[in-house]
């Protein structure tokens, strides 16, 4: 599992200060995930303030 970010993405930057592995880094449109260090611990998806957050099976 990891999550995907949609075009509801402001670009607010919440998640990537939110992430305690480092899955999410910064990009030009939206955060870009890195996969392989997502543990799907939910926290960004709690923080997202448009709700452009959910969990995928990769
Ligand atoms: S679910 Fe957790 S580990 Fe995965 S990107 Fe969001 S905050 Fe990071
Ligand atoms: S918290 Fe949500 S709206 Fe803000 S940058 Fe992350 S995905 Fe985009």
């Amino acid at each position: 599992m990891t999550v995907a970010i949609d075009l509801r993405c402001t670009g607010c930057g919440a998640c990537l200060t939110t992430c305690p592995e480092r899955a999410l880094v910064a990009a030009p449109r939206q955060p870009l995930v890195i996969d392989q260090r997502c543990t799907t611990c939910m926290a960004c998806i709690e923080v997202c303030p448009a709700g452009a957050i959910r969990e995928v099976y990769a």
